[in-house]
């Protein structure tokens, strides 16, 4: 017999004792309180603390309480996610009178309704921020994507390297999956162009020659959420094609800055590539093949962009195949619990080259290159130089980067996730928020995109292991 939430608020507590075998609690907003006990709230604690009272009135020493929660995703209904459990109600002594239920009483008005008492005054504005970012987040929790790992968005250290159209809006995309490190390192002062596509600058940060990129942007991401952790270097990037051995003095600089992005990627786990020149992607892309970590990279053309993962690399396999670092054989010994290796693409009728790659047989933004990473900027006229894009577009690549960060860490093997391809649109998708690609590939003429797949180039220029295992990464940035 199902009992309804005001006859459990009228009951006497003198009737004869009432026999419970579930309490249920559901949030589907069809049912109706003739048919279920409702509590259409996300709270659903405090109202479940509110019935136990009216049960303990019935002299049952345990209730088993049933969280139904009624799901439907890409067309398949689910209730695996509801919650069973059991609450042993504390003992009584036989004199107590029973416990008003709180939470339901008559409002100033007479009504029945919340009380409300506004408590934001009493405490800190900055930490109210804090718990309503995160609860926004967990939101998406609640019935979309219960199995949401929102640790791992939050806990992610990102390094943004580049502080313009791309940077502002990545770093806007990660405030609000809460992740609260971020780091940005660019060496442009803001200028009058900036603050119309770049969201973090504002007409002031122009006057008297600008401020620094970097720093402004931190200034400004702590304005807008306090919580954050973010901090700004003021640094240029050493790239091929661009000499710095003028003098003693650039030279040092050059080798101080080498040394600092090496230690700034070794302190990140993400790092986003978002400079507008080809050759200032290479270095970080070698440091951070060497070091393992996992890289986002967005670029854009005029109405074209690629949103990619690099490759991620497999350490060195030191036990069984100590020559070969990317056989098959390694491959699957040291991939934990890939439920697709790399070896099942030729196997599988109608799969092609590029379908199943590994993540660490992926290619980097170098691989699919044909020149090596030179001086892009000269003999250039100022609109080949710059990136002049649509506007549109920093802002979908740019939010693009973010997702496709957060649902590879949404996956069990993050960066080694095999590639899913435009194919895999109709299939079961890798993770709880949707496909891993390997690239997203935009359109804006076409309204757009494709997700193509590549594989690593064994002779490329950044991420090859001829290149990647090099000590000196210094020495061979000036012979470049
Ligand atoms: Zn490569």
């Amino acid at each position: 017999k199902l009992l309804t939430y005001s006859y459990l608020l009228n009951l006497s507590y003198k009737d004869k004792p009432l026999h419970f075998n579930f309490l249920c609690f559901t949030t589907c907003s069809c049912a109706t309180e003739k048919s279920l006990i409702i509590f259409r709230c996300y709270c659903v604690e405090e109202y479940i603390s509110d019935v136990l009272v009216c049960v303990r009135g019935s002299k049952l020493d345990v209730v088993e309480v049933l969280c139904f929660r009624d799901r439907t995703l890409q067309g398949n209904r689910s209730i695996q996610h509801s919650v069973l459990f059991q609450v042993k109600l504390p003992e009584l002594p036989n004199n107590s009178v029973c416990l008003k239920s709180v939470g339901w009483e008559k409002n100033p008005k007479g009504a029945m309704g919340p009380r409300m008492v506004n408590l934001s005054e009493c405490m800190d504005p900055k930490r109210l921020a804090e718990s309503s970012v995160d609860l926004n987040l967990k939101l998406m929790r609640w019935r979309l994507v219960p199995s949401l790992d929102l640790d791992k968005v939050v806990n992610t250290k990102c390094l943004l390297l580049g502080a313009g159209t791309l940077g502002c809006n990545v770093a806007r995309t990660l405030m609000g999956w809460g992740v609260r490190h971020i780091t940005f390192v660019d060496n442009a002062k803001i200028s009058y162009s900036n603050p119309v596509r770049q969201p973090l600058y504002e007409f002031e940060d122009c006057l008297g020659g600008g401020k620094s990129k970097a720093t402004a942007a931190v200034d400004r991401l702590t304005k807008i959420f306090p919580g954050v952790s973010a901090e700004g270097y003021n640094m240029s990037i050493p790239m091929p094609g661009h000499p710095v051995n003028f003098s003693q003095a650039t030279l040092s600089q050059a080798q101080k800055d080498v040394v600092q992005l090496e230690k700034l990627i070794s302190e990140h786990d993400v790092v986003f590539l978002l400079m507008d020149t080809r050759e200032s992607r290479w270095l970080p892309t070698v440091i951070a093949a060497s070091k393992r970590k996992l890289v986002v990279n967005a670029a854009l053309g005029f109405d074209t962009f690629v949103v990619m993962r690099h490759g991620l690399k497999k350490p060195p396999v030191s036990q069984s195949v100590p020559t070969a670092t990317d056989s098959s054989t390694s491959c699957s010994s040291a991939s934990s619990s890939s439920s697709t290796p790399a070896g099942a693409a030729p196997g599988v009728p109608g799969s092609s080259l590029f379908s199943n790659i590994p993540g660490h047989k992926l290619g980097c933004y170098f691989c699919n290159d044909v020149v090596a990473p030179g001086d892009s900027t000269r003999d250039r006229t100022l609109d080949q130089q710059c990136t002049v894009s649509r506007p549109g577009l920093a802002m979908i690549a740019g939010a693009l980067a973010v997702e496709l960060m957060v649902s590879i860490l949404q996956h069990s093997e993050g960066g080694y996730a095999v590639a899913s391809s435009s194919d895999d649109r109709m299939n079961e998708p890798p993770t709880s928020l949707g496909l891993v690609p390997h690239q997203i590939r935009g359109f804006l003429s076409r309204f757009d995109n494709v997700l193509p797949a590549s594989l690593a180039f064994d002779k490329c220029t950044a991420c090859s292991p001829v290149v990647s295992g090099t000590v000196g990464i210094f020495l061979l940035l000036l012979k470049l």
